[in-house]
């Protein structure tokens, strides 16, 4: 149970009491002509007690959009005002980051390295560090991702629907859609919900860019969930309209079944129905056309950005649901 007498926020090294908001960086590391390598947090510690909630963004190092989601809930959020703690790790994968590279260069992806270890690999030590001092003290987080490189995903969020508090989680970030089931092992928001700080991977756009769409539709994810845990104001929480549970064995990534240049005729977040024409591959003589049709009806919730494909090369990535929700969203714009 969260306390509800404010309390100092302590790690390593530091702490932050309560009515305080503190910037600092936190080392994680050392590069090789032997600098630290630091980690950009915020902790905004509220004047009243309540749930400690952390925001973690760039696990892997190229997915931008949630840098700008806690740039912009940081710039609007008084600790006067928060009844409890938020703590926002702003970069994780620093040295991943700096090359804009999904994995910390030369080593195993990030998460899939969590709780971390003192003793393991580099991209197990950085996420013991963070781990330890900025995710098993809180009661619950939200993890930020994008696509990887190439493709781009309508906003959703993701976890594991069993675990009741991860589920609450999920439904007040408030997204159209969300993918149940725990991540992949040793991913960060598997780790954490495990180990009791149930915790939500939100994916949103593309990476390696900033998306204005998405990051409004994420500040607004954010502050709906400080509101459902009572950091804010509960009066704040908005309902998205409609919303469908991705079955995780309902949804599907189309193959190209031929090399070539990709026409795609659909957006994300379209409703598409049975049969329906999706995109075209051309060879370079604009001839042999390969056409793609959807094999059952959904929802596209992730689609590729650049053109070029091999056979084999992900299309599009479609999510069945329901023919009622199915209804709602071709007479509304869409999933958001
Ligand atoms: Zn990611």
């Amino acid at each position: 149970m969260p306390s509800h007498t404010p309390e100092p926020f302590r790690y390593e090294g530091g702490s932050v009491d309560p009515g305080e908001t503190e910037h600092f960086r936190f080392e994680v590391s050392e590069a090789y002509v032997s600098d630290p390598i630091r980690v950009p947090i915020t902790v905004i510690n509220g004047e009243e007690g309540g749930s400690t909630a952390f925001l973690t963004v760039a696990v892997h190092g190229n997915e931008l959009n949630g840098i700008d989601v806690l740039r912009r809930v940081v710039d609007d959020l008084d600790h006067d005002d928060l009844a409890g703690t938020l703590v926002c790790v702003h970069v994780v994968n620093v040295p991943g980051s700096n090359v804009q590279e999904r994995a910390v260069p030369a080593e195993d992806d990030l998460n899939r390295s969590f709780p971390g270890s003192e003793d393991g690999t580099t991209s197990e030590r950085i996420a013991r560090q963070v781990y330890a001092n900025f995710i098993e003290p809180c009661d619950f987080g939200i993890d930020f991702h994008t696509s990887t490189g190439g493709r781009t995903n309508v906003i959703h969020a993701r976890g594991d629907l069993d675990d009741p508090e991860a589920s609450r989680l999920a439904h007040a970030f408030g997204t159209n859609l969300i993918v149940d089931g725990a991540g992949p092992p040793n991913s960060l928001r598997r780790a954490a919900t495990e180990a009791g700080t149930p915790t939500i991977v939100v994916e949103m756009g593309e990476a390696n860019r900033f998306q204005d769409e998405v990051i409004e539709d994420g500040v607004r994810g954010v502050q709906n969930v400080l509101a459902e845990f009572e950091l804010r104001p509960a009066d704040a929480v908005e309902w998205p309209g409609w919303r469908s549970i991705v079955d995780p064995d309902k949804r599907e990534w189309l193959r190209a079944d031929a090399g070539g240049i990709v026409d795609m005729d659909v957006s994300n977040a379209d409703p598409v129905r049975e049969g329906e024409f999706l995109c075209t591959i051309r060879n370079p003589f604009d001839r042999e056309l390969t056409d793609v049709e959807a094999p059952f009806a959904g929802i596209l919730f992730s689609r590729l950005e650049n053109p070029v494909v091999y056979p084999g090369s992900p299309l599009c990535h479609i999510a069945a649901v329901d023919d009622s929700t199915l209804r709602i969203v071709e007479t509304t714009r869409g999933a958001r």
